[in-house]
């Protein structure tokens, strides 16, 4: 087996050499586990919050063990009565070629029907990034036909299955990315009615007058994954009784510190304001993964993914997610 461990913890920005590749033996099964033969790596901007030790909603990632990551993969050997060789699963494997479950703790393993999902799939749209977009609108937005609804990061995995969600509920959808051809691809194939870069704008007042053409009526519904400028931006523009689902702030997570510059316009919009973490909410996650999956089935939803070739290619393509360099879905095929 390969493995990248985290070794030592970033000290401003994250850097390849807080990772290390290493070669062990998996361990001969016990009964109750199955060996997993991993066919893609997800790489989330959730990871870099666990490699620091500062306070968050969970604990850090240890030194010296092997990275965590969503991963989908094959079951190769069983001895579990549930898992046969040959299955297509989804799990937590970890930044490594293979991994050995326990395969009766409840959620560890979860087997996929790849018939009209292909299986990478199971980790960006229809897995725990499309959940993510479907709690913060289905959940904390509520939205109705007609309202204005606002994402940025907008072409990436939550992004993107934002949009397919709120444009099936009746809803103008708008956009917020980096670059020109994100914000092409916004409109031309994710179905954004329109999609503003941000990259155009020095400061958050120049973006938040692009964000007044693009949404005439006032935005009703915001999707936080960025912070800093961006939500400096778009806080003017909310509507009375507007909601907004705080789901990242990739903007901040190398150490970047972000004032807030006009908090006060939550409470004269009287402004819904509320974060969230998906691992919290499981009970919602079947119904979230039915909807999306049938987005995906019917060509409503079509992500875009990034793929890195091979482990050894892990922390690069982790550091480009912090700088938006994937173009969707960051993936690592590892077969
Ligand atoms: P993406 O696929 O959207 O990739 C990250 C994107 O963030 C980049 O492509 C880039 O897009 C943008 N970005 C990176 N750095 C910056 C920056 N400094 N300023 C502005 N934008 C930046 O990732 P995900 O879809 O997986 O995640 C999106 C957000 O959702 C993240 O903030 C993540 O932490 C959060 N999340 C939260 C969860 C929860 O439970 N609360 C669960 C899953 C994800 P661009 O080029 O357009 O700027």
């Amino acid at each position: 087996n390969q493995q990248f461990l985290l070794d030592n913890r970033p000290a401003g920005e994250a850097v390849a050499s807080n990772f290390k590749l290493v070669s062990s033996e998996t361990p001969p099964l016990q009964d109750g586990q199955v060996l997993v033969r991993h066919h893609y790596l997800s790489l989330d901007p959730y990871m870099r919050g666990r490699m620091s030790d500062s306070k968050s909603y969970t604990a850090p990632q240890p030194l010296g063990e092997v990275m965590l990551g969503g991963t989908v993969g094959e079951v190769v050997e069983s001895r579990s009565p549930r898992f046969q060789p040959g299955d297509k699963v989804v799990g937590m494997g970890g930044w490594q070629l293979y991994s050995v479950v326990n395969a009766d703790e409840p959620g560890a393993l979860r087997k996929v029907d790849t018939s009209h999902v292909p299986l990478s799939y199971y980790l960006g749209a229809v897995g725990m990034p499309g959940v993510t977009a479907w709690y913060g609108l289905v959940k904390i937005i509520e939205p109705k036909a007609g309202e204005t609804m606002v994402v940025s990061a907008a072409t990436g995995a939550v992004g993107s299955a934002f949009a397919a969600l709120a444009k099936a509920r009746g809803c103008r959808t708008v956009g917020i990315a980096g670059g020109p051809d994100k914000c092409r691809y916004a409109v031309e194939e994710l179905g954004f009615d329109a999609c503003i870069d941000y990259k155009l704008h020095q400061d958050a007042a120049s973006l938040s007058k692009a964000l007044k053409e693009a949404c005439p009526d006032g935005i009703d519904g915001y999707f936080e994954n960025v912070g800093g400028m961006v939500l400096d931006a778009v806080l003017p523009r909310m509507n009375a009784f507007g909601r907004i689902a705080v789901c990242g702030m990739i903007a901040g997570y190398d150490g970047k510190p972000m004032p807030l510059t006009c908090p006060a316009l939550i409470l004269t919009s009287r402004l819904k304001v509320q974060g969230f973490i998906v691992t919290e909410h499981m009970d919602i996650w079947p119904e979230a993964l039915k909807e999306l999956a049938g987005l995906v089935a019917t060509g409503t939803l079509r992500p875009r993914e990034s793929v890195a070739e091979g482990l050894e290619a892990a922390p690069e393509a982790f550091l480009g997610l912090l700088k938006g360099k994937n173009f969707g879905k960051q993936l690592v095929k590892l077969i």
